[in-house]
Formats: C-alpha cells, sequence, structure tokens
C-alpha cells in the first residue's frame, strides 16, 4: 500500500513523515527537477505502507513544478490513499487546496495538525462539523509531539479499503450546471475523476486544455451561455472566490477564538511591531546588525570603541578572547586588545589555535625542504588551515539566520520590502529566492522557479549573487581582521551585506526601468504565525551546513590548493623543478597580467597586487579559494593579521566589493545557466563581469576621499544618495504616468 502526504508548505508534512517512517525515509529527487522526493515505510499496521512526502503546495494548477509533481503523482499514480495535512492554526487557507483534492475519485481523509498549537493558544476546533460538511475523515495530529499518529494511519487504512467518489463544494453553485454538463461529456469517455477534470477545464487550465481539446470547446459554449458578472468571464477567478467563500461561510465558525484572542493573537502583536510601516526597515537593519555584532565584533561591549578601555591580553583575559597574549617583538610588551570579543570571534581565535598547533605539529614531523614539504605543509595545510579557522564563525552566522527564518522573520522581510518595492512597480516576491542566496546561491536561483514572470525570474537569478553566500563570508571575516581599527570589523562586514543588498535593489529598479512592459506580478502571501525556532532543526541546518563545508573543502577546494601550489612554484620550465622565487613561478606571470586589468580598482596595485588579482580568480572555482589562496601566497595568516599593512582600508573595501560583486563559483554559474531563459544568460554573465568592476572602482575612489578627508567622503556620499534618490523619483513620476496613460 501507498499513501501519500498532501498539503500546503509548511503544514508540517515533513514533520509527519519523519515522525511516521523513522529512520527508513530516503530523500531523492523527482524525475527530471530538482525537488526532494522523500519515500519511506510505515511498519504499524498489518502491512507494510511505503509513505511519500508530497511537495507543499497551495492549490493544483499547473503553475509551479511543485503542483505539477503533486498533481500528477495524485491522478497517475493513483496513492491508496491521500492524507491531507491541514495546519490547524491556519485552517482556511490550508482548506482551499482540500476542496480540490476532495474533487478526485480517490480515498482520502484529513490530518488535522498542530493541534498542539491550538490547543496552547487556548482554540477550539470542531473537528466534528468539519468532518460532516466535508464527508471525509478527520483525525487530530500533532506531527511534532508524536500525538494522534496511530489513530491516522490506522483510519487512513480503513480508508484505503474504500470506494471513494469526488465531491465539489462548488457543485452546489452557480456554476454547478457547467460542471455537471462537462463533468458526464468526460465520463463518457471513461476519463476517470471526471469532477476534478471538469472543474479544472472550466478554470482554463492548460495541462487538461491540452489533454481533452474537444470538451474544452464544448464548455467555451457553455461559458458563453451563462450571464456576465464582476469576474468578466474569468473563470479561474470565479471558481478561487466560489472556493474562498465556500470555505468561509461554512467555516469561520468551526473555529472558536479563544477569550485573548478576541482582541489580538500574539503573532499580530508582534506584527504591529515588526512590519510597522515606517519603524520595520530599521528594525531590520538593527537585527542584521546585532548578528553581525555577535559573529564578527572584536569588541562586544563596545568598551573600547566607545569607553576607550585597553584590556592587556594576559591572564585570565586570555582565555575569554581565545587570543594568547601577544607579545611585541621588539619592545617585549604585552599588547592591548581591542576588547572583549563577540562569540563568534572568540571561537575563530580558538579555531585558529588549534588547527595552528596541529599544523606545527605535523611540520615537525616532516623532514624540512623536499618538495612535498611544501606541498603539504605550505600548500595543503595552510590553505586549508585559513579556512578552518573561520567555520566556526560561519555556523554561528548560519545559527542565527537560521534562527530568524525558522521563526517566521524571514517571510516578514519579503513582506517589508514588497510593501517598499511596489512603490517602484518591482514585486517581493523575488526577495524569498534572494534571501535564500544568504545560504547558498545554487538553491536560491533554483527557488527562483516559482516565480511565474519570466522576466522577473531572469532578474531575480541575476542579482542572487549579491545576497552574500556562505563561502563568502570567510573572505568578509579575513578581511575584517585587516581592516585598521579593527574593532571596525562587525560594522565592516554588516556593511559589505547591505551594499550588496542595496545594489541588489537599485539594479533591480534600473533593469525595470529598460522593461518598460514588466509589471509586478501580485504579491499575495500569508504570513506564518510566528513559532519558537526548534532546536532539532537547527542543529539539522547546522549540519547540512557543516557536511557541505567538509565535503567541499576535500574535494574541490584540496583540488584548487594543489594547483595553486603547482603554479606558484614552478616556473614555465617546470620541468627544471621548483622556483626558489614566487616571482619566477607560472602563478606570478599569469598574476601580472591580471593585475593591470584589475590596477585602476585599487587593491591591484603594489608589490602584492597581482596575487590579489589571483586570488580573486581563485573564487571562480569556489569562494572560499579566494581565502586559501590569500594564505597560501603569503597574504595572510589564518588571522588575517599580516594583511593589514599591505592594504588600505579603501582597498580592502574595494577588494570586498569586487568579489561579491563578481561572477559566483562555477556551480552557480551553471545553476543561472540551466534556470534562466537563453536570452538573458549572455546578459547576466556581462552584468557581473562589468557590474563588479565599476562598483569596486566606486568603492575606491570613494574610499580614497574618505582617507583624504572624512568631511569629503560623507560628501561624496551624500550625493551619491541623493542622485539615487533622484532617480527613483523621475523613474516613480515617469511610471505613475505610463500607468495614467494605460488607464485612460
Ligand atoms: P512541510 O513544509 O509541510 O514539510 O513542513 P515541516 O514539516 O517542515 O514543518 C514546518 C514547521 O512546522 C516546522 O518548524 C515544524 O517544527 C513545525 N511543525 C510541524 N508539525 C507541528 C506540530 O504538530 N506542532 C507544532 N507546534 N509545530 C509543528
Ligand atoms: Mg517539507
Amino acid at each position: 500500500m501507498r499513501f501519500a502526504l498532501a498539503g500546503n508548505p509548511n503544514c508540517g508534512k515533513t514533520t509527519l513523515f519523519n515522525s511516521l517512517t523513522g529512520a527508513t525515509g530516503h530523500v531523492g529527487n523527482w524525475p527530471g527537477v530538482t525537488v526532494d522526493k522523500r519515500e519511506g515505510v510505515y511498519k504499524k499496521l498489518e502491512e507494510k505502507v511505503s509513505i511519500i512526502d508530497l511537495p507543499g503546495i497551495y492549490s493544483l494548477s499547473p503553475y509551479t513544478p511543485e503542483e505539477v509533481i503533486s498533481r500528477n503523482f495524485i491522478l497517475d499514480e493513483k496513492p491508496d490513499c491521500i492524507i491531507n495535512v491541514v495546519d490547524a492554526t491556519n485552517l482556511e487557507r490550508n482548506l482551499y487546496l482540500t476542496t480540490q483534492l476532495l474533487e478526485i475519485d480517490a480515498p482520502i481523509i484529513i490530518a488535522l495538525n498542530m493541534m498542539d498549537e491550538v490547543k496552547k493558544s487556548g482554540r477550539k476546533i470542531d473537528s466534528k462539523t468539519l468532518e460532516k460538511e466535508l464527508n471525509v475523515k478527520v483525525v487530530e495530529i500533532s506531527a511534532l509531539k508524536n500525538q494522534g499518529l496511530n489513530e491516522l494511519m490506522k483510519a487512513a487504512y480503513l480508508e484505503a479499503k474504500r470506494e471513494r467518489t469526488g465531491y465539489s463544494v462548488l457543485e452546489n453553485s452557480r456554476i454547478g450546471k457547467v460542471i455537471d454538463e462537462t463533468k458526464e461529456d468526460l465520463k463518457h469517455k471513461g476519463i476517470s475523476s471526471p469532477l476534478f477534470h471538469a472543474v479544472k477545464l472550466i478554470e482554463n487550465d492548460e495541462i487538461e486544455i491540452k489533454a481533452h481539446p474537444e470538451i474544452s470547446i464544448g464548455v467555451e459554449e457553455l461559458k458563453n451561455k451563462e450571464p456576465k458578472d464582476e469576474f468578466n468571464g474569468d473563470y479561474e477567478a470565479i471558481v478561487a472566490d466560489l472556493r474562498y467563500k465556500y470555505i468561509s461561510s461554512k467555516f469561520s465558525s468551526v473555529v472558536v477564538k479563544s477569550e485573548k484572542e478576541e482582541t489580538l493573537t500574539k503573532s499580530d502583536k508582534i506584527d504591529k511591531v515588526m512590519t510597522h510601516r515606517i519603524w520595520s526597515i530599521p528594525l531590520f537593519l538593527v537585527i542584521m546588525f546585532v548578528v553581525f555584532h555577535l559573529v564578527f565584533s572584536e569588541d562586544l561591549l563596545f568598551l573600547n570603541s566607545i569607553f576607550g578601555l585597553e584590556i592587556t591580553s594576559e591572564g585570565w583575559i586570555n582565555f575569554l578572547t581565545g587570543m594568547g597574549a601577544e607579545v611585541d617583538e621588539l619592545t617585549g610588551e604585552v599588547a592591548a586588545l581591542a576588547g572583549i570579543p563577540s562569540p563568534g570571534v572568540f571561537l575563530q581565535n580558538w579555531m585558529g589555535f588549534a588547527t595552528g598547533s596541529l599544523i606545527d605539529l605535523f611540520r615537525s614531523f616532516m623532514p624540512e625542504g623536499t618538495w612535498y614539504t611544501g606541498l603539504i605543509c605550505d600548500g595543503l595545510l595552510t590553505g586549508l588551515d585559513s579556512i578552518f579557522s573561520f567555520l566556526p564563525q560561519i555556523l554561528l552566522l548560519f545559527l542565527f539566520i537560521s534562527i530568524l527564518e525558522d521563526s517566521g522573520y524571514m517571510a516578514r522581510v519579503a513582506f517589508i520590502m514588497d510593501r517598499a518595492f511596489r512603490k517602484f512597480g518591482l514585486s517581493g516576491k523575488a526577495f524569498i529566492p534572494l534571501l535564500m542566496g544568504f545560504g547558498c546561491s545554487v538553491p536560491a536561483m533554483m527557488a527562483a522557479k516559482t516565480l511565474e514572470d519570466e522576466k522577473e525570474r531572469d532578474m531575480t537569478i541575476r542579482l542572487t549573487p549579491f545576497f552574500s553566500c556562505g563561502a563568502k563570508a570567510p573572505i568578509w571575516a579575513m578581511l575584517a581582521v585587516a581592516i585598521a581599527g579593527s574593532f571596525l570589523g562587525d560594522i565592516f562586514v554588516f556593511s559589505i551585506y547591505i551594499l550588496g543588498i542595496v545594489v541588489a535593489i537599485i539594479a533591480a529598479i534600473i533593469m525595470k526601468a529598460f522593461n518598460k512592459n514588466y509589471e509586478a506580478p501580485p504579491f499575495i502571501m500569508e504570513l506564518p504565525s510566528y513559532h519558537a525556532p526548534q532546536f532539532k532543526n537547527l542543529m539539522a541546518h547546522l549540519w547540512e551546513k557543516l557536511k557541505h563545508f567538509v565535503i567541499k573543502a576535500s574535494t574541490i577546494i584540496t583540488a584548487a590548493i594543489i594547483l595553486i601550489w603547482f603554479l606558484s612554484n614552478f616556473g614555465w620550465a617546470f620541468w627544471n623543478g621548483m622556483v626558489d622565487d614566487i616571482e619566477a613561478s607560472i602563478l606570478a606571470s599569469i598574476g601580472k597580467a591580471l593585475k593591470y586589468f584589475f590596477y585602476p580598482l585599487g587593491w591591484a596595485q603594489g608589490v602584492d597586487g597581482w596575487k590579489f588579482s589571483v586570488a580573486s580568480v581563485t573564487g571562480l572555482i569556489a569562494k572560499e579559494d579566494v581565502v586559501a589562496t590569500m594564505a597560501q601566497l603569503g597574504l595572510c595568516d589564518d588571522a588575517g593579521e599580516s594583511i593589514a599593512f599591505l592594504m588600505t582600508n579603501s582597498r580592502i573595501y574595494a577588494f570586498a566589493a569586487y568579489n561579491l560583486f563578481t561572477f559566483p563559483c562555477f556551480a552557480a554559474i551553471a545553476t543561472a545557466k540551466s534556470e534562466s531563459s537563453k536570452k538573458a544568460f549572455p546578459i547576466t554573465l556581462l552584468f557581473w563581469f562589468f557590474g563588479s568592476y565599476v562598483i569596486s572602482l566606486v568603492v575606491f575612489l570613494v574610499g580614497l576621499l574618505f582617507e583624504a578627508s572624512i568631511i569629503l567622503g560623507i560628501l561624496i556620499i551624500l550625493v551619491i544618495i541623493g542622485l539615487i534618490v533622484l532617480g527613483l523619483y523621475l523613474l516613480k513620476r515617469r511610471n505613475t504616468k505610463a500607468l495614467k496613460a494605460k488607464n485612460a
């Protein structure tokens, strides 16, 4: 037997799946697409039942891969029972999908999930009425707390042994007659689930029209006989409207709100602040800053930056800072620290100390001066060490991002952004895949699939790398140490992330300006209620991240490090053996050619300029390689210290900007190619190539002005902001005019 779990995203399908199948579940892909396919076995019934976790959907329309997969699976593979998972805390929205599933001729039962949450909030749900009204079995469960699962499976098992004919909540509505006649036509042709197909045909569903062209002509005639209404013959809208009206008229009384809810739910109260018209964006910035401060600051309590305190790295403070006593080699004095470091910097210091000591120990066993000692110690271990010492910081950053995501806050960010950008004709829908870009561009670009508009999809893919991914974080962490006035590290990293977002927004607005025909598609989004993040979930996210990191480090990054080692230790005539001076290496000659290209950007100037040029190019392989290459070429030790003497802040900033905006890694480029339209991809490549160059140049020049005079720098920044605001204003005026012309 085979049961399928169907339901909205985030209704708890995967949690239920895991609770039911325990260790037997495994994850694969649906054929042809990169949507997860989970399959497992439930063993507590008389016979084994295999369980399939379908992708989360709001409707059975044919617009997204998720919808098509779920629909085809249910119709073609005919599971013995459909378990429709419904989030009881969001009953009405979830029932929209239920009313469509009911139309299929298949056994179905409803798992009313999150009942623990409902009980906690003091609400009551009259599931008996629900059951009577929908005419299917309803079982209250909590997938998370493992409650009601046996009852659910027993009920599903009973149901699976019965025949069930589909039924529609629309049958008694004003389009009931059209539905009936269409259904009869389909039935005569021997089509199974005629009711479901009839409704879809009436909705002008493209898959159905293709499958039954003759019948669809008949449907059009039937529709034309109907009186016109406010929907102007848009039957997709009519059907959706009828479903919603039915649900709210029949089921709004099923949920009895608790007394305190009569006023406002907790989530609503939090949202009053979090999505406030004016404060929401500053609040978002503050939240992000706190995150970066906790991960990257060397002065957690602002002891030095605000109170001017100096702390010497002696005694117990060593443990607190994880830095160890730093003794100035010339004067013999104990160095002063910037302050008490944040948890992130603390962990990074200890990790760097641990990996550094390990390498030293290892090195002491290796014979000196042989080529393999060089390859292993100076190449491989140095390169890997530089990346691994930032691992705790990266994981901590991801912990915070996961908390923001799991709690439901990131969904609010998309909502806030949508409200702000609609004014410029942009939709905030694209922000959801873009925010995923903070993790990794590859899944983020894939998530852009859910955007229906091709132009919006191409634009989103193009802007994804600007949302700084996890692999770029080691670059920022390393540069944060190098930036002069090192307690500024957190502000530096924060500003890089914000720069990415701001440039993405401005770029989107500009692209929009070139695309007069593009109109932001409507964005309808239900904000999930705030959940306390689950510890298990957070750990699972971190574990995924860690696994990914270790696999990447041991494969592609290691390969790149070996290649760089070879290129930096051999000359063009490599058969003559290793060169003594790195300046005579193959890498140096490549780097020196590259250097001229990057010269105007500042960071390629000076004796070590070619090394920075090479490092930024190795980022194509994997962004972590930028740091690994810099370590191998001696530009920084694992704490990034020595770079401080080579680079001014303006160069560091320009270098960071270049690496943020340039081509992402090969994996992401390949994804962009397969996910965007043929026409858009070459433009995307050019955009990354020139965009990064120009932005890096501007950052460098503005930085120079800052270094010459802070006032001049601030002035220029104000002028730039002024120009941007002016540009946006003109654009808005033009759009309003265009809109008026269109409506007139
Ligand atoms: P899916 O998108 O349908 O697969 O949903 P998930 O299984 O990923 O669950 C989404 C969120 O809801 C997670 O944070 C779960 O921990 C939470 N969740 C799932 N089931 C329950 C439940 O029965 N009670 C509560 N309180 N939370 C749940
Ligand atoms: Mg899931």
